[in-house]
């Protein structure tokens, strides 16, 4: 029998895997399934972006580029970072195949057997499989009692960061709480990274997907572009889950550690794809624009019809996602609810918050109205 790294062996499978095979089976018995399960958005890429790769695909862009990605991209993202107030260079970006492959890269550079990595609770499922997976040890500070809000619990990070802390993990806005911490917030984390020389990882994936607010950037923050490493990605903001397309900006010292990993592992984001995402970047605020306002409509909506309820969801300013409370045993709430209201969410406990249900919006309004009808109709609001 095999003999299995001990790394791998101590990780879980994705707690999002379960509800997606149960949706699965419940769908090819023929049953219609709510799917609110997916973190990803409903739209299809948009026209101009798959355009643009298939005429790279044409044009023969089909073969390696160079490992940290094309230069024309790393300017691309340099600029854009630029305009969000980061002091970026295209030296100092690694494009990547997905923000998670972005992710994971900067976890490996950085973490050895036993550092401690701090993460705000509900944080999303991966972060803690690759602390795990790099050797890590976790530290977890738990927002839930706050609202999912970051500035109240300010004063339990700073109980959790010490000078053992190696690096903290800030995902605004959240997955799964959609939750965008206030700048009050981001200068919190900012002098506790300082006073005990934490690196920060400030994942922004959903920079782009928020409603009457503009996140500000952490690496923007004095003191802060030194120890930040700032992800981004192309799944969420352009929909393009399925191409794969993120990096990571960091440091150049960073950098070039990672880029060993980058290049010996993934070699290079694919080469057309790279292409794409220089499109979107240049070229699709209106699109970007269109989905951002379905989804701030949807959010509403739905938070409308749980109150109707009466069940009061706090509602964050980003991303597409909440979290509802549900009853104290959440994986048996979800398991219920897939199984007999066939509504599919994502258990809390997954995120480190047990007693709620991730609620993705990313779906139709006549199917977000299924789903609460139905969750309503089987006794679980
Ligand atoms: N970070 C967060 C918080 C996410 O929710 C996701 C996707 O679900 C990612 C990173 C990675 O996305 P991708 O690898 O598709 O860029």
């Amino acid at each position: 029998s095999f003999d299995f790294a001990a790394r791998v062996e101590r990780v879980e499978p994705s707690a999002t895997l379960a509800i997606s095979n149960k949706a699965s089976e419940l769908e090819a018995e023929g049953v219609d399934v709510v799917d609110l399960s997916v973190g990803e958005p409903d739209f299809p890429t948009p026209e101009n972006i798959v355009a643009a790769g298939q005429d790279a695909m044409d044009a023969g862009h089909t073969g390696y580029t160079s490992s940290n990605g094309i230069p024309a991209l790393r300017e691309a993202i340099a600029a854009k970072l630029r305009g969000d107030g980061i002091d970026a260079a295209s030296e100092e970006v690694i494009v990547t195949p997905g923000g998670k492959q972005a992710l994971y890269e900067t976890f490996q550079t950085l973490i050895d057997d036993g550092d401690e990595v701090v993460l705000l609770d509900p944080a999303w499922v991966s972060y803690e499989a690759m602390a795990k997976l790099s050797g890590g040890s976790l530290n977890r500070v738990d927002l839930a009692p706050y609202d999912f809000q970051l500035e109240p619990a300010l004063e339990d990070l700073s109980e959790a960061v010490s000078d053992d802390t190696e690096l903290l993990v800030v995902n605004s806005p959240s997955n799964p709480t959609g939750a965008v911490y206030s700048d009050e917030a981001l200068e919190g984390v900012r002098d506790l990274a300082v006073e005990h020389d934490v690196t920060v990882i400030s994942d922004e994936i959903y920079q782009q997907i928020t409603y009457g607010v503009d996140p500000t950037s952490l690496a923007t923050l004095d003191g802060m572009s030194e120890r930040t490493v700032t992800i981004n990605g192309f799944s969420k903001a352009y929909s393009m889950t399925g191409w794969r397309l993120g990096y990571l900006h960091a440091p150049e010292s960073l950098i070039s550690q990672a880029a060993k990993l980058h290049s010996h592992s993934v070699s290079c984001a694919v080469n057309f794809v790279q292409h794409a995402g220089l499109e979107a970047i240049e070229n699709t605020d209106e699109a970007v624009t269109e989905m951002r306002d379905a989804f701030r409509d949807r959010r509403d909506m739905l938070a409308d019809l749980f109150a109707d309820h009466g069940v009061d969801v706090p509602v964050g300013d980003g991303a597409f996602y909440m979290m509802l409370p549900v009853a104290d045993d959440d994986q048996e709430w979800c398991a219920g609810a897939i199984e007999d209201a066939h509504v599919a969410t994502v258990p809390g406990s997954a995120f480190g918050s047990p007693g709620y249900a991730r609620i993705s919006y990313a779906a139709s309004e006549e199917r977000l109205r299924e789903a609460v009808d139905r969750l309503a109709e089987h006794g679980y609001i």
